[in-house]
């Protein structure tokens, strides 16, 4: 009797495709939100301690002021790629942040920018890497995305293309930020390693996720990288799948953090392939890969994630991440962990 109910209860199973893969799936069935955003403006160690208040109320404003810009745009219909690229180029011309004005300085002294955008209805994608004059890297980015028949641009040949194409063009000086160079010659001076510069010294990658009205997702990064790179290194922002990534079946993905373990761990991609793959929802994909696989690594850093539902994680592995989000019924900027 025993037996001829379990094999009852296994055929009831498989008829209904109850198997343990789709018990996985975790994917809030919901309404989906006419739309969301959420930024970043860097990850890694920033604690209160190393705060001043008047730091902390200037990165609280400016990530307040970043949100409402796109916010504006995606609830009068706009689409999210405008909504991402306007939100950014404000966190560049913002000095306080590693992007545009206020990016890091390289081992000679110079600035190296990299930035990528994705449009997760196309899943067409453009990005610059190691740029030197270009006021907006996220506008040439945007730019290689729509004008050329390429993904990724880099040096003089992404600073010529921008030119061409009537993007704002700057004296290197215009990055400059006092308080980048002096990071710079701690680290030269081996005052202090790289890796335990303060958040404020060392990062500071901008990055934004957003849904549209139409259902649509897009990401984009924009960065400087790290304080005391070399040799043209190139980070993971401008690199599609590690440090950007949308696709409109699962989630738009900006990330920040010591860029090699992006890289190796194609982190972005990861977390729209989990939810892809697994049928997992956007919160777990995101802890499996930053939470789980990143600290087992030992990379540090954190993502913004937003998937077709306006669903948001902004999930970091380090002490804190500047971060906010915004849809229709929620609006929160934060910093630290707590
Ligand atoms: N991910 C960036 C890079 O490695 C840096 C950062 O996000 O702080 O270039």
């Amino acid at each position: 009797m025993q037996m001829q109910q379990a094999f009852f209860l296994l055929l009831i199973s498989a008829a209904l495709g109850c198997t343990a893969p789709s018990e996985q799936n975790d994917t809030p069935m919901q309404e989906p939100l006419p739309y969301a955003m959420a930024i970043h403006g860097g990850a890694g160690t920033i604690t209160r301690a190393n705060m001043t208040e008047e730091m902390e109320a200037n990165y609280l404003a400016a990530l307040d002021q970043a949100l409402t810009i796109g916010e504006n745009i995606l609830k009068e219909g706009g689409s999210s790629l405008d909504a991402i690229q306007q939100t950014i180029m404000f966190l560049e011309d913002t000095p306080y942040f590693n992007a545009g004005k206020g990016a890091v300085f390289t081992n000679s002294g110079t600035n190296e920018l990299d930035a990528s955008i994705m449009d997760g209805k196309t899943q067409n994608a453009g990005a610059v890497g190691g740029v030197t004059n270009i006021k907006n890297p996220i506008i040439a980015a945007r730019a290689v995305m729509e004008k050329s028949e390429h993904v990724m641009l880099t040096g003089k040949g992404a600073e010529q293309f921008a030119e061409e194409q009537g993007i704002e063009i700057v004296d290197p000086e215009y990055y400059f930020t006092q308080q980048r160079w002096d990071a710079l010659q701690r680290v030269k001076a081996r005052e202090t390693p790289a890796s335990e510069l303060s958040e404020s010294d060392r990062h500071g990658t901008v990055g934004a996720v957003a849904l549209d009205m139409q259902g649509n997702l897009a990401a984009g990064t924009s960065t400087g990288g790290m304080t005391n790179k070399r040799y043209n290194r190139v980070g993971d922002a401008p690199i599609i799948g590690a440090g950007t990534y949308a696709d409109n079946a699962t989630c738009a993905v900006s990330c920040t953090g010591h860029g090699e373990y992006f890289i190796r761990y194609a982190v972005a991609h990861d977390i729209a392939a989990r939810m892809e793959h697994k049928g997992i929802g956007l919160a777990q994909a995101a802890d499996e890969v930053v939470m789980q696989k990143l600290v087992e690594k030992g990379g540090s850093g954190g993502i913004i994630a937003v998937d077709r539902f306006g669903n948001v994680a902004l999930t970091f592995n380090s002490e804190g991440m500047y971060r906010g989000y915004v849809t229709p019924d929620a609006r929160e900027v934060k910093i630290y962990r707590d």
